[in-house]
């Protein structure tokens, strides 16, 4: 058997070959530690196993110094196990201080029984295989999906917290398929897959429309969209800036109000309106979305302070009731957001 046939008929290589060149869709060629495209001969390096299919685009972090780190996270990972690998990420790449770091690690472990219990619930129907995470993270879905034995094809951004998603699937012996690539160029064929399950990402990405463009280009006719994703009308301040009101102002007024308030930069956020979140995917994917608020999870709860806990148990009587529906669009925190391909256009 020559090397590239024992390569061929590695699971790995397999994993790979789903992919597509997120340039041309065209199909890709596996070598020892790089993909190219049989069409337009683009080449993407394999970082610590993990396809890098990022192009050239806006978006919140630095390629370069990212793929550093990820190779250095994934020593870590290896040599010390994955609770110190993701405390070293919130501590340098985040600059957290070092009981901030593990308060946040508790957080990142403990988001699997989440990510269980809306697999099992709401996002049951909405999870037909191939699934993809479209904004991987630290990879609680992914991590959730191989512990019950299934394989999460998974993108992020950021191939640092990849690593992470990487060790906590093999944790539970399933080999994950993962790649680093951007929402606006996904590395998939049309009709590629059945689900994309996205979140917390559309409000961080660089070309919202290309967003929903490339989900409606990558589903199979039938096939469905959930996302979760923060309210722009919302009582609640703004959850990356910590600032009350911001999405009440116009897009232009939002930088320097957070500015002002706080002193922060805010840029790569822009929460969507139920109304503009629906407008966005009729008109870029053809699709009708379903938006509904949820309360708040029990494992959210959990973590509250007991002031807190008080406060979530009163907001969710009254965002359940009945009465409470019709302004939820212009108060609620978060929504949920779904939606079918339709099977002919
Ligand atoms: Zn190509």
């Amino acid at each position: 058997m020559k090397i590239d046939e024992q390569a061929a008929a590695s699971p790995m290589k397999q994993l790979r070959l789903s992919w597509a060149c997120p340039a041309c869709h065209g199909e890709l060629d596996a070598n020892p530690d790089t993909l190219v495209c049989k069409e337009c001969a683009r080449r993407y390096p394999l970082v610590a196993e993990i396809p890098d299919f990022r192009v050239e685009a806006p978006a919140w972090i630095d390629f370069d110094h990212d793929r550093d780190r990820a190779l250095h996270i994934d020593t870590v990972a290896r040599e010390q196990g994955l609770s110190e690998a993701i405390i070293d990420i919130f501590r340098n790449s985040r600059k957290f201080d070092e009981k901030k770091s593990r308060y946040r690690l508790k957080q990142v472990l403990f988001g699997i029984e989440k990510c269980s219990r809306e697999m099992s619930g709401w996002l049951a129907p909405l999870t037909r295989d191939p699934v993809l995470d479209l904004g991987v993270g630290p990879g609680q879905f992914v991590a959730a999906a191989a512990r019950e034995g299934r394989v999460m094809q998974g993108i992020d951004v950021s191939l640092e917290w990849l690593m992470i998603a990487k060790h906590w699937s093999r944790s539970f012996g399933v080999e994950p398929m993962l790649a680093g690539a951007l929402a606006e160029h996904l590395p998939l064929r049309a009709g590629a897959l059945g689900s994309v399950i996205s979140y917390d990402v559309i409000e961080h990405v660089g070309n919202q429309k290309r967003y929903a463009s490339e989900i409606g280009r990558v589903l199979a006719p039938g096939g469905t969209v959930a996302m979760v994703t923060p309210n722009r009308y919302s009582l609640s301040p703004e959850p990356h800036a910590h600032v009350w009101g911001v999405g009440y102002l116009p897009v232009r007024w939002q930088a320097p109000w957070v500015k002002l308030m706080s002193g922060r930069e805010y840029a790569y956020c822009r929460l969507l309106s139920t109304g503009e979140i629906r407008r966005l995917f009729r008109r870029e994917a053809g699709l009708d979305l379903d938006v509904v608020f949820p309360p708040i999870s029990p494992e959210e709860i959990l973590q509250f302070s007991k002031l807190k806990t008080g406060m979530a148990h009163a907001y969710n009587t009254i965002t359940q009731s009945a009465l409470a529906r019709p302004v939820m669009p212009l108060v609620g925190a978060y929504y949920r957001a779904s939606g079918t391909k339709p099977k002919a256009r």
